[in-house]
C-alpha cells in the first residue's frame, strides 16, 4: 500500500503516530494509499523546525525571495501535467479541470514574484521639522494553512506563495483525502531554492488542526473549508491570540433576468453547476429564473445534460468525474431522493446511469426549489442544480441577500443598468456579470461575505500580503545640532 507521510525540514518524514487515513481512488472506489495522521508531538516538531528557519528566511533579501518565487513559477509551469495528474488521481476531477486549477494557482505564485514592490511602505519626509515617518511591513513568523479536498493544488498556492514571499515560514495541513499534491509542492519549493524548514507539510486530521490552533508559536492561520469548521477555526484561533482568516462554504445563486441570452445562461449554468462534479465553492447551485423565461430556461438546461460525459479522469473524453468519497456521494444522493417529498420537481435524476465502481453520480436538475427545503437551504456540494422561480429582480435579490452564505453570485442580463444595480445591492463577496464563476484574478483578493468568511481579510492578492504582514511605523529624527533642545511637552508637529 502506497504510504504518504509528512514533509518537514526539506525531506519526507515518516509518521510515528501509528494512525493513518484512507486515500481513496474515487474513480474505482478502492483505497489507493494510506496517509499518516500526525500526533501533537509531530506537529510540535514541524512548528519547531519552521520557527528555527524563520530568522534566516526573514532576513533574506527581497530579491532573493522573489528569485525563489520565480524559480517556483518555472517549476510549476514545467510540471503542470504532473501536478494535474496527481490532483486527478486523488480528487477524481478530470484532467482539463485539474490543469485549470494549476493555472489559477500558478497566478498566485506569479503575483508573489512581485513581492519587492508589494512590500513597499509609505514614507513621509518632514512630518515634523527634522522628523520623517515611514511604515514597513514585516512577516508574522510561523504561519499555517489548513486546506480543503476540493482544490488540493490551488488553495495551498493561494496561501504559501504570499506567506513565504513576505518572509514567513509555513506549515501546510492539507486535506487528508488528497494529500499528495502538497508533498509534491514541498519538493518543488526545495528545488526552487527555498531553504529547508521554510515550508512544511503536516498530514493529519482534527488532532493536527487543534494543535496548530493552540500552538503558541503559530502566529496566524489561513483556513479554507466548510462553514462549521471555518467558524470553529476562527473562534478557537482568535481566542488563542492568532490572526485568522477562515473561508467557509457557499450556496451560489445565478439570477437570470427575462432579457438574458438564454442559451448563454443555460451553457453557463450547466458548466458552473456540474464542472468538477459541483465540488467547487464557487459552483452555481441555484438558478433564480424569472417566471417569464423559467420554462424555457429549464428546458434548455435539461437538453444540455445528456451530453455531459461522466467518467474517470483516465479517459480523455470525460468531462465530469466522481465525487470524493462514497459517503459524500450517498449524502448528495440523499438530497436528490428527498427533493420530491419536499415539494420540488425532480427534472433529471442523477442517481440513474452512473458508471459503476467509483463514487459517481450523474448530473441532477431540481425545479421549483424553495427556501425551507433541504435541497435549497443546504450546501450540497455535488452535481445538483436547483431552480427557484421568481417574479423578477427584486425577489431574486431578496433571496440572495437573505441566504446565510455570501460567497459568489452572478447575474445574467443584457441590461447594464440592472447589472450595475445588482452589483450595488447584493450582499455577496464575488459577483459575476454574465460570468458564472467569478473567481478573482490573483491581483485582486478572494473572499465571500456572511457565513462564507470569518475574519477581516480576504485570501491572496493585496489582502493576502496584508494578512501575512504586520505594519510597523517608524518616526525618525537624526541629531541636528541646530534644532536640539530639551522639551518635556508631548511631541507634536512643528
Ligand atoms: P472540511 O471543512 O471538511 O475540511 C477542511 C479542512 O479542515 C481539512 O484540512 C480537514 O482535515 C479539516 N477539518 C475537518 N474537520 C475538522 C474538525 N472537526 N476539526 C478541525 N479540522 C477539521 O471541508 P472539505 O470537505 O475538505 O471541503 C469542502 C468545503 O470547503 C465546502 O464547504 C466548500 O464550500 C468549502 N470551500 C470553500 C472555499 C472558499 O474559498 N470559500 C474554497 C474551497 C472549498
Amino acid at each position: 500500500m502506497n504510504r504518504i507521510s509528512h514533509w518537514i525540514d526539506g525531506k519526507v518524514v515518516e509518521g510515528t503516530s501509528g494512525r493513518s487515513g484512507v486515500v481513496w481512488d474515487p474513480a474505482t472506489g478502492t483505497q489507493q494509499a494510506a496517509v499518516d495522521l500526525a500526533s501533537v508531538a509531530e506537529v510540535d516538531h514541524a512548528v519547531a523546525v519552521a520557527k528555527a528557519a524563520f530568522p534566516a528566511w526573514r532576513a533574506t533579501n527581497l530579491s532573493r525571495r522573489a528569485e525563489v518565487m520565480f524559480h517556483m513559477r518555472e517549476l510549476v509551469d514545467a510540471n503542470r501535467k504532473e501536478i494535474a495528474s496527481l490532483i486527478s488521481k486523488e480528487h477524481g476531477k478530470v484532467l482539463g479541470d485539474a490543469l485549470g486549477e494549476v493555472a489559477r494557482g500558478l497566478e498566485n505564485i506569479e503575483f508573489a514574484c512581485g513581492i519587492p514592490n508589494l512590500l513597499k511602505g509609505g514614507y513621509s519626509e518632514q512630518a515634523s521639522t527634522g522628523i520623517d515617518v515611514y511604515s514597513i511591513k514585516q512577516p508574522l513568523g510561523v504561519v499555517s494553512g489548513i486546506t480543503p479536498f476540493n482544490f488540493p493544488g490551488m488553495v495551498p498556492m493561494w496561501m504559501f506563495a504570499n506567506a513565504l514571499a513576505c518572509g514567513n515560514t509555513f506549515i501546510l495541513k492539507p486535506s487528508e483525502k488528497d494529500p499528495s499534491t502538497s508533498m509534491l509542492i514541498g519538493e518543488l519549493l526545495k528545488q526552487a531554492g527555498l531553504p529547508d524548514g521554510c515550508f512544511n507539510v503536516v498530514n493529519g486530521d482534527k488532532v493536527a488542526v487543534d494543535r496548530l490552533l493552540d500552538h503558541p508559536d503559530v502566529a496566524a492561520i489561513s483556513f479554507v473549508g466548510s462553514t462549521p469548521i471555518a467558524k470553529y477555526i476562527y473562534e478557537t484561533g482568535t481566542r488563542n491570540g492568532k490572526r485568522v482568516q477562515a473561508l467557509g462554504g457557499a450556496k451560489n445563486h445565478m439570477l437570470v433576468l427575462p432579457d438574458a441570452d438564454l442559451d448563454m445562461a443555460a451553457d453557463a449554468a450547466v458548466s458552473a453547476a456540474y464542472g468538477s462534479a459541483g465540488e467547487r465553492c464557487m459552483a452555481i447551485s441555484v438558478v433564480l429564473a424569472s417566471e417569464a423565461i423559467a420554462d424555457s430556461l429549464v428546458a434548455k438546461i435539461k437538453d444540455r445534460i445528456p451530453a455531459i460525459k461522466v467518467g474517470p479522469a483516465s479517459e480523455s473524453e470525460s468531462e465530469m468525474g466522481p465525487l470524493i468519497t462514497g459517503e459524500h456521494r450517498d449524502k448528495v444522493a440523499g438530497y436528490i431522493a428527498g427533493a420530491a417529498g419536499e415539494g420540488a420537481t425532480l427534472v433529471v435524476d442523477g442517481r440513474q446511469g452512473a458508471p459503476g465502481g467509483g463514487f459517481f453520480l450523474m448530473p441532477s436538475l431540481i425545479d421549483n426549489a424553495k427556501p425551507g427545503m433541504a435541497c435549497y437551504d443546504d450546501e450540497i456540494f455535488g452535481p445538483v442544480l436547483t431552480v427557484t422561480r421568481i417574479s423578477g429582480y427584486q425577489e431574486g435579490l431578496q433571496l440572495i441577500n437573505d441566504n446565510p452564505y455570501g460567497n459568489g453570485t452572478a447575474i445574467f442580463t443584457r441590461d447594464g443598468g440592472a447589472a450595475r444595480q445588482f452589483e450595488f445591492d447584493v450582499q455577496v463577496g464575488m459577483v459575476g456579470v454574465n460570468v458564472p464563476v467569478p473567481v478573482p484574478v490573483s491581483y485582486y483578493s478572494f473572499g465571500g461575505w456572511k457565513a462564507s468568511l470569518f475574519g477581516d481579510t480576504h485570501m491572496y492578492g493585496p489582502e493576502g500580503v496584508n494578512f501575512y504582514t504586520k505594519t510597523k511605523v517608524v518616526t525618525s529624527r537624526w541629531p541636528d545640532p541646530r534644532t536640539s533642545s530639551v522639551d518635556l511637552g508631548f511631541p507634536q508637529n512643528r
